[in-house]
């Protein structure tokens, strides 16, 4: 079985489609997928397909490219993060490729995360892009290797990956590792340790090769693992069981 550590099945262009989503997860082999959610207003909605099916997961916390969002307070994200079924915080982190200027708003609200992660003992979904060295630098200042967590879709060097690792850190891969011309992550991918990866379809973006271009689903989580088990010559059983169990692990889901 493979378990989806990141998606967005409330978005409507995969909510709409929830039964039959839910029914290729089944065939596909996929027991659970985590909905993370980007943003207060609708973790209602997350937090409804949690509770309504037992194979879905939620988090809590506001997306770093959502500059116009309510801006969460430790206290709610606590708050927010008591019900059972939530079993993370975030997505938060640096985003620098789709927003510039004076971005203290967005480390500020990525130091609310980890506080809040710290007080409730939940690990953090971390989103990290072209912000590798802050992103790094802030998880070390607010001691977020006390919860641990996940860099999810992972597009980094082996450097930053080791350095994430040190602090707790689990490594996801999404379907930019089935990417044809991704040879960097590809040799990444190779060198994670087993016991530290993760995989996830971020659906409903990212579809991995061959579904590429087209809408995502946590059921295309099985073409991640196909890419990892071929990258590093092991069998799918492999990955799928170390996967699985990683997620359990880190998430006490177990
Ligand atoms: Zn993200
Ligand atoms: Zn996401």
């Amino acid at each position: 079985m493979f378990i989806d550590s990141h998606c967005h099945l409330n978005f409507p262009e995969l909510a709409e489609n929830l039964e039959e989503i839910l029914a290729n997860m089944r065939q596909n082999e996929v027991s659970h997928a985590l909905c993370v959610g980007v943003n207060l207003e609708n973790f209602a909605q997350i937090l409804d397909l949690a509770e309504q099916h037992g194979q879905i997961f939620a988090s809590v916390g506001v997306h770093p490219d959502h500059e116009l969002d309510a801006e969460p307070t430790r206290e709610q994200l606590v708050q927010m993060a008591q019900h059972p079924k939530v079993i993370a915080i975030g997505e938060t982190g640096l985003d620098y490729f789709r927003l510039s200027g004076d971005l203290e708003w967005q480390r500020e609200r990525f130091r609310t995360h980890i506080r809040a992660a710290r007080t409730c003992r939940k690990p953090l979904i971390v989103h990290t892009r072209e912000a590798a060295t802050d992103t790094l630098l802030i998880m070390g200042e607010e001691g977020a290797e006390q919860v641990g967590g996940v860099m999810h879709c992972f597009t980094e060097s082996m450097e930053i990956a080791q350095a994430a690792m040190a602090m707790n850190f689990y490594i996801s891969f999404s379907g930019i590792v089935t990417f044809k011309n991704a040879h960097t992550l590809k040799e990444v991918a190779r060198q994670i340790p087993l016991d530290r990866i993760l995989i996830e379809t971020d659906a409903p973006y990212l579809a991995p090769v061959p579904y590429r271009g087209k809408l995502n689903q946590p059921a295309y989580v099985k073409h991640v693992a196909e890419e990892l088990a071929r990258l590093r010559g092991i069998p799918l059983q492999e990955i799928a069981h170390s996967t699985t169990e990683n997620f359990h692990r880190l998430f006490k889901t177990g």
